[in-house]
């Protein structure tokens, strides 16, 4: 789609010059004053459009380059989303965790999770449970059992 508007811009722009041409060799062998002032004019307009087709092509450029930027942008939005959903919250005594559905044994810190992190919990001690006492390496985040 993006490049299909480019192509129409290069075609304007070779059209442009093609007319341009015209005007030139009408400017150059044709005769009286009449047909120069027309030429002339001419001359000043295809410049015009010239100038604006080359206005627009920048734009369409910027154009490119913000989708190019905003694709990527979903693309990792979209993996983030479907790594998520490869994990869900528990609740483990009082606290919440995060496990990973194939291992739900594993305990990740949910505060560093929302943040965009997997952080590993690491155990302090047993409860009565046998859950135990976690705490996280990266936020000190203490996650009890009971
Ligand atoms: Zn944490």
């Amino acid at each position: 789609m993006d490049t299909e508007i480019l192509t129409t811009a290069t075609g304007l722009m070779s059209a442009i010059k093609a007319t341009l041409e015209v005007a030139r060799t009408v400017l150059a062998k044709g005769k009286g004053r009449t047909a120069e002032k027309a030429a002339e004019e001419a001359l000043g307009l295809i410049v015009e459009l010239q100038t604006g087709i080359l206005q627009l092509q920048e734009k369409v450029f910027g154009l490119q380059e913000e989708n190019s930027q905003l694709r990527a942008q979903v693309r990792q939005h979209q993996k983030g989303t479907a790594d998520r959903e490869r994990y869900e919250l528990r609740n483990v005594g009082q606290s919440v965790v995060v496990v990973a559905k194939e291992n739900p044994d594993v305990y990740l810190c949910a505060t560093c999770f929302e943040a965009g992190a997997k952080v590993y919990l690491s155990k302090l001690g047993h409860s009565f449970r046998g859950m135990g006492t976690h705490s996280c390496p990266k936020c000190r985040g203490i996650i009890g059992a009971r």
